[in-house]
């Protein structure tokens, strides 16, 4: 199956009560917005972003006279777009060189997985990449990223112990001595102590910083979709600790609860460069509002 069939069966319950909702025949009514609200609640789209959503429909119902329930699909699709539009912010990683990415986020997200894949999807841009092993608490995150770097030919920079921000500081230096592109650094992710996890990716980026002065470029919050309402709290605290500059939103080929890209949208609007459609290395996509839009409504 191809990604966007992937990405369509993961949106595929909320897809199909829309489809419903929308298909039903009738016209535009209090009963629609509130079946419509349930859906969108349902779908981890979270009060917030509802309300907004739903005001913005109303309104946009208003102004273009709409009145059959199937009508409501484009109008749907017009507010979606609104709100999700911005978040479509691609990833340059030409602008710096080494241009260095921190990559956080916690354990199970699929921060090692989305790594293998963006290193891939930068090689294919024509960009030199190199990793830092710096989940230093993890033996196996080690391991797991040596041999994902042997198998397809990417340097990896790994200690056998050590700190993290000591393995990252040699990282960025080595790329830029054997003029690499890209680095891409991993970092721990034990949600268990995170007052102590924070303290310590916040030194990460200190050193990163002492190499580089601009440094890191970009820092990637890997976030699991299925996690739905909870993926804000780590936004907010990961953002609070460390800035993050983008999001990779993974397994959304997989969650009925896609519908927390439009709550990060309407709470913390940070873009989402990718987003995770499988576990094979091609399955990590550029984030594309109208794309997802139309995987959900078909
Ligand atoms: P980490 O602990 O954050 O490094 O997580 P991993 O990269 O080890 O990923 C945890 C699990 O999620 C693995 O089984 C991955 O194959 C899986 N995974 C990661 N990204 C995706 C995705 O986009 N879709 C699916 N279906 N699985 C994914």
């Amino acid at each position: 199956r191809s990604w966007i069939d992937r990405l369509k069966a993961g949106l595929s319950r909320t897809g199909n009560q829309l489809a419903d909702l929308f298909s039903r025949g009738g016209k535009i009514d209090d009963d629609l917005y509130e079946e419509l609200e349930t859906i969108l609640i349902t779908a981890d789209v979270g009060m917030d972003a509802t309300n907004t959503l739903l005001a913005d429909l109303r309104r946009h119902v208003r102004e273009h006279k709409l009145v059959e329930a199937e009508e409501l699909k484009a109008g749907l699709a017009h507010c979606l777009l609104k709100l999700l539009g911005p978040l479509a912010v691609p990833l340059h990683a030409e602008t710096h060189k080494p241009f260095v990415i921190m990559m956080v986020g916690v354990n199970g997200a699929g921060k090692t997985t989305s790594i293998g894949k963006l290193a891939k999807y930068l090689q294919s841009q024509g960009l030199s990449v190199m990793l830092a092993a710096g989940d230093t608490f993890r033996a196996a995150a080690r391991e797991q990223l040596m041999t994902w770097g042997e198998r397809n030919n990417v340097t990896v920079i790994a200690q056998q112990s050590g700190d993290a921000a000591a393995v990252i500081y040699d990282a960025v230096q080595a790329a830029q001595a054997r003029k690499i592109d890209v680095v891409l650094a991993d970092t721990a992710g034990r949600l268990t102590t995170q007052a102590h996890l924070m303290e310590e990716i916040k030194k990460v980026k200190r050193v990163i910083a002492k190499v580089l002065p601009d440094a890191p470029h970009e820092v990637l919050l890997v976030l699991d979709a299925n996690t739905g309402q909870n993926a804000l709290s780590q936004v907010k605290a990961f953002d609070a600790a460390l800035g993050v500059t983008g999001l990779i939103l993974t397994k959304l080929d997989g969650t009925a609860k896609g519908g927390v890209i439009a709550a990060i949208a309407k709470a913390h609007p940070i873009p989402v460069r990718f987003i995770g459609v499988g576990e094979g290395l091609d399955d990590l996509r550029p984030f594309d509002a109208q794309e997802f839009i139309d995987a959900l409504l078909g």
